[in-house]
């Protein structure tokens, strides 16, 4: 019975392994899709073979885990190759038959000439007319202030995100710092929630014991043990330096923290936001309100480089919480960002006081502390619902990319954008 080319040369590899060829042939034959095993177990194996020892023995110890339909698969190959050693017949022809039985090559028989001219004859079809034009709605029931800073970073990674829903973002390790240096402060401010009341040794004591817990909850998220312990470590020198800054801030102006990951429901302009907070503090003298916003990623390094982003719609966190806040009947004086990424670094917050009146600021000023016009945060806010309606209309047909490379770093789209901007030393490379 005639075989492929390709069944032909698994035979051969498969042949020259029953005469003591070595592992080579036998790797190419595990690899071969007539041997039964999965592509990517195969090449797990493959892989590993330097370190586990004969390819045959860690083959048959199932040596590596696997799901267990490819287990099983390998251990069908193995368990062929057995039977094939042990009743070799004399001549070559007969072994080879008996290869081909033992893996059901048969059925891969090469087309004869009958077949092939069979083949040819196509009938062509009319070919079909392509669906018409359409813009593309959100079907999102609820809109976030990120979803808005991603659309103003990139509307193509907005579309892949929210529309496509292309790829799952399978996070980072600095997300998931991110994600367990929240939680940890969530009960860290449940217990105190008047740190200028509180001991200061105790609150360092205890915000061990939060960090240590929150890391542990979120141990499975990290790629490895290692990561968990470095990123752990990172937090417990951040955290410290968190708590520096509250004990200034206490004496400075005592405050009392009122609501932790707190929930933000607004509706602007018919469309429903959701959010949460996560910290919000009452000056104990007067009663303003402070939006706080831990940051654990990269952040504007100064009050007028964040006022910017807002002015230039970049940024509607901030702006979104004022409004959900403000429509709650709080009197909210200040926003502000609380870098918790560098554990080399002091805590200090950028913060933008909430005034009728801006102060004019120099752009290129370094202060840490500006304001922010109530005119700023109602054009910001107008914008949010003309994106809200422009996203759901269906008047966008396309969505532009970026034309800033460096959106593009950490993009989950990365790799299915062909139309992304490239810095200019990946230009000079293609
Ligand atoms: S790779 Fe760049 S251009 Fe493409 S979706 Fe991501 S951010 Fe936008």
């Amino acid at each position: 019975m005639p075989i492929s080319a390709h069944a032909r040369a698994f035979v051969d590899d498969v042949l020259a392994w029953l005469s003591h060829a070595g592992d080579a042939r036998l790797m190419r034959a595990i690899r071969s899709p007539y041997s039964g095993i999965p592509h990517d177990a195969a090449a797990a194996y493959a892989a590993l073979t330097p370190h586990i020892g004969p390819l045959f023995d860690a083959l048959a110890g199932a040596r590596l885990a696997l799901p267990t339909a490819e287990r099983d698969a390998v251990l069908r190959f193995v368990e062929r190759l057995r039977a094939l050693s042990n009743d070799v017949p004399d001549d070559t022809a007969a072994l080879r038959d008996a290869v081909v039985t033992a893996f059901a090559l048969e059925r891969d028989a090469e087309p004869g000439p009958q077949a092939a001219a069979a083949e040819l004859h196509l009938s062509l079809q009319e070919s079909q007319a392509p669906d018409p034009r359409a813009g593309i709605r959100a079907r999102q029931q609820h809109f976030s202030a990120s979803a808005l800073n991603a659309f103003a970073e990139c509307p193509r990674k907005w579309y892949y995100r929210y529309v496509c829903a292309a790829v799952e973002d399978p996070g980072s390790s600095a997300s998931f710092y991110g994600t367990a240096f929240h939680l940890a402060l969530e009960h860290f401010h449940e217990e105190f929630p008047r740190p200028g009341d509180a001991g200061e040794a105790l609150m360092r004591a205890r915000i061990v014991e939060d960090i240590d817990r929150a890391f542990a909850q979120h141990r499975d998220d990290f790629d490895s043990a290692i990561e968990v312990e470095l990123q752990l470590r990172r937090a417990q020198r951040t955290a410290q330096r968190y708590v520096d800054w509250l004990v200034a801030q206490s004496r400075r102006a005592p405050f009392t923290v009122i609501g932790r990951e707190l929930p933000a429901n607004l509706d602007l302009g018919g469309h429903a936001f959701v959010g949460f907070i996560d910290r919000l503090d009452r000056d104990d003298g007067t009663g303003n309100v402070s939006v706080i916003d831990y940051k654990t990623g990269a952040i504007a390094a100064t009050a007028g480089e964040y006022l910017e982003k807002v002015r230039a719609f970049k940024d509607f966190q901030l702006p979104f919480y004022y409004w959900a806040r403000t429509e709650q009947g709080d009197r909210v004086t200040r926003l502000a960002l609380l870098p918790l990424k560098d554990a080399m670094l002091d805590v200090e917050p950028v913060v933008l006081e909430v005034v009728p009146v801006p102060a004019t600021q120099a752009r290129r000023s370094e202060a840490t502390v500006g304001t922010i016009g109530i005119d700023v945060l109602e054009r910001a806010r107008t914008r949010m619902i003309e994106i809200c309606t422009e996203l759901t209309d269906g008047s966008i047909e396309s969505f532009a990319v970026t034309t800033d490379p460096s959106a593009c770093t950490y993009c989950a789209y990365k790799i299915a954008c062909s139309q992304r901007p490239h810095a200019e030393r990946e230009k000079f490379g293609r």
